[in-house]
C-alpha cells in the first residue's frame, strides 16, 4: 500500500474540529497517510512573529500535498489574507470547487453537478492596494487623469485588478484538460468584458484563443457575462458543466453554487498549482460556531475526497463519497444546518464528531 505525508493545517475558528473530524474519517478507510501538523493563522502570531511562518510552508513544498481548515482573515485592518498568502506563495493557480448535489440534504436542487474552476493568484485578489489618502492613491489619480484614463474622486481608495495573458491562458487550459479528463462536456467562461475590457476583455480574448486549441476535443466552449451567469445558476442550475471564472468572481460564483447544492457546510475545494495542492473547504472559519463541536466537516470531508483522488487513493475517496451521501441520505445523524435545511429546525441534529463516527461506522 503507497504511503504518504500530507501536510496538516487546522487554521482556527472551526477549523480544528473539521480537521479532526476529517484526518478521523480519512485515517478509518485503512490508507497510510502521516499528517504533518504545521499550523497558521493568527494564534501563531505571538510564537513566530507572523501568521504564516516560512515552516509551514516549507512542510508543503516538501510533501506536495497540504489539508488545511479556514483561516480568519481580520476585516478592514491587521494582516492580509493567510489563505490567499498560501495559494500565491506556493503559485496555486487553480482553485477547484466542485458543486454536486448530495440527495436528503434539504437543498433546494437535487440535479447539480458542475465545477467552478477559478483562478486562483491575480484580479482583485493581487493585494495591490492604494489606501485612501496615502502618497501612491495621490500619485495613481494624477497618472490617471494625466493619461486621460477617467477622474478619480481625490479621496478614494484604490484596488487593482490585473488580469495577464499567462494567468488566464494556464487557467482556461487547467479547465479545458479537468474536463477532458474527467468526461466532462462544456467549458464556460465567465466574464465581464462587456464593461471591463482591459482586464475581463483580455480574460475573454485568451479564453477564446486557448478554447481554439481544444476545439478537436469534443468539450463545447462558451462564454456569459458574470452578472447573467448568477440568474441562469439559480433558474437553470442544470444548465452548467466546468465554468472558468477570474478570481473575484470565482470567489462569488462558488459561494453561490455552495448555496445552490444545500449550503456551506457541504461544498469542497482544492488549490492547485504546476507542484503542489492545498485542499480546503469552500466555507470560512464561522467564529461564532468556533468550539462549539457543531458545524458541519462535511465540506472538510469531501475536500479530502478529492485529496484522496489527487493521492490515488481512489477506492478510499469513493468509500467516504458513499458514505457521507448514505448518512445525509439516512437523515438521523446530520449535524444543525442540515437538519434545519430538511425539518426547519436544528432539533434532532448532531454534534460534529459524532456525525463523523456516523460516516466511520458506515466505512
Ligand atoms: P464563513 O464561511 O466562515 O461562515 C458564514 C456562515 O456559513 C456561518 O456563520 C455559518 O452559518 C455557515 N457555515 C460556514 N461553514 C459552516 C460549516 N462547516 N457548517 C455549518 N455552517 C457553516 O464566512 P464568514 O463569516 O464570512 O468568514 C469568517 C472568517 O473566515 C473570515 O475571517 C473570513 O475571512 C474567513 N474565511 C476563510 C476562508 C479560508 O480559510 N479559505 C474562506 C472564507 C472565509
Amino acid at each position: 500500500m503507497a504511503k504518504h505525508t500530507v501536510t496538516l493545517i487546522p487554521g482556527d475558528g472551526i477549523g480544528p474540529e473539521l480537521t479532526t473530524a476529517m484526518t478521523r474519517v480519512v485515517d478509518a478507510t485503512g490508507v497510510d497517510i502521516t499528517w504533518e501538523v504545521a499550523d497558521a493563522g493568527e494564534h501563531v502570531m505571538a510564537e513566530y512573529g507572523t501568521p504564516l511562518p516560512e515552516h509551514v510552508l516549507e512542510s508543503v513544498r516538501r510533501n506536495k500535498v497540504a489539508i488545511k481548515g479556514p483561516i480568519t482573515t481580520p476585516v478592514g485592518t491587521g494582516f492580509r489574507s493567510v489563505n490567499v498568502a498560501i495559494r500565491k506563495e506556493l503559485d496555486l493557480y487553480a482553485c477547484l470547487r466542485p458543486a454536486f448535489s448530495i440527495a436528503g440534504n434539504g437543498a433546494r436542487y437535487d440535479n447539480i453537478d458542475l465545477v467552478i474552476v477559478r483562478e486562483n493568484t491575480e484580479d482583485l485578489y493581487a493585494g495591490i492596494e492604494f489606501e485612501q489618502g496615502s502618497e501612491g492613491a495621490r500619485k495613481l489619480i494624477e497618472f490617471a487623469a494625466a493619461e486621460g484614463a477617467g477622474v478619480m474622486r481625490p479621496d478614494s481608495g484604490i484596488s487593482l485588478k490585473p488580469i495577464s495573458i499567462t494567468g488566464t491562458e494556464r487557467i482556461v487550459r487547467f479547465a479545458f484538460d479537468y474536463a477532458i479528463a474527467n468526461g466532462r462536456e462544456k467549458v464556460t467562461a465567465v466574464h465581464k468584458a462587456n464593461i471591463l475590457k482591459h482586464s475581463d476583455g483580455l480574460f475573454l480574448k485568451v479564453a477564446r484563443r486557448v478554447a481554439e486549441e481544444y476545439k478537436d476535443s469534443g468539450i463545447v466552449f462558451e462564454d456569459y457575462i458574470v452578472d447573467a451567469t448568477c440568474m441562469q445558476l439559480v433558474l437553470h442550475p442544470e444548465w452548467w458543466d466546468v465554468l472558468v471564472l477570474p478570481n473575484l468572481y470565482g470567489d462569488i460564483v462558488s459561494d453561490l453554487c455552495a448555496g445552490l447544492i444545500g449550503g456551506l457546510g457541504i461544498a469542497p475545494g482544492a488549490n492547485i498549482g504546476a507542484e503542489y495542492a492545498v485542499f480546503e473547504p469552500v466555507h470560512g472559519s464561522a467564529p461564532k460556531y468556533a468550539g462549539k463541536d457543531v458545524a458541519n466537516p462535511t465540506a472538510e470531508i469531501l475536500s479530502a475526497v478529492l485529496m484522496l483522488n489527487h493521492l490515488g487513493e481512489r477506492d478510499a475517496a469513493a468509500r467516504i463519497l458513499a458514505a457521507v451521501r448514505a448518512v445525509i441520505g439516512e437523515g438521523e445523524c446530520v449535524t444543525y444546518d442540515i437538519k434545519r435545511s430538511v425539518t426547519g429546525s436544528t432539533d434532532g441534529s448532531v454534534a460534529t464528531q459524532a456525525y463523523a463516527d456516523a460516516l466511520i461506522e458506515r466505512l
